[in-house]
């Protein structure tokens, strides 16, 4: 079972009281962008084996939307983070760094 906790009110969450928001950290495309870059913002999601960076919002608790470091293989969860926030913080890159030393980075 997944479980995660949520950075806005505290709370270790399990995978039902959470709704799955997708990709973390995506360039948003506007009005005026090239129709390639629109495109790959609408359709084009990463779906690796292994470390994903995902938006998640805790639906049956506080309601508010946050991000999670985590291994899609095993379910572990290497941090959660403000949705607000624009990369992952240090202190969760260093944990992914040490866990999974093959991880090829943040982009
Ligand atoms: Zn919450």
């Amino acid at each position: 079972m997944l479980l995660l906790n949520c950075p806005c009110c505290g709370v270790d969450a399990d995978e039902t009281e959470l709704a799955a928001g997708g990709e973390a950290h995506l360039k948003r495309e506007t009005v005026g962008a090239e129709d390639e870059a629109f495109e790959a913002y609408l359709f084009m999601r990463d779906n690796p084996r292994g470390v994903h960076f995902e938006r998640w919002r805790h639906a049956y608790g506080c309601g508010k939307w946050f991000l999670a470091a985590r291994d899609t293989v095993t379910l572990e969860v290497f941090g959660t983070y403000p949705a607000q926030t624009k990369k992952p913080p240090k202190a969760i890159e260093n944990a992914l760094k040490k866990k999974r030393p093959d991880w090829k980075g943040w982009a």
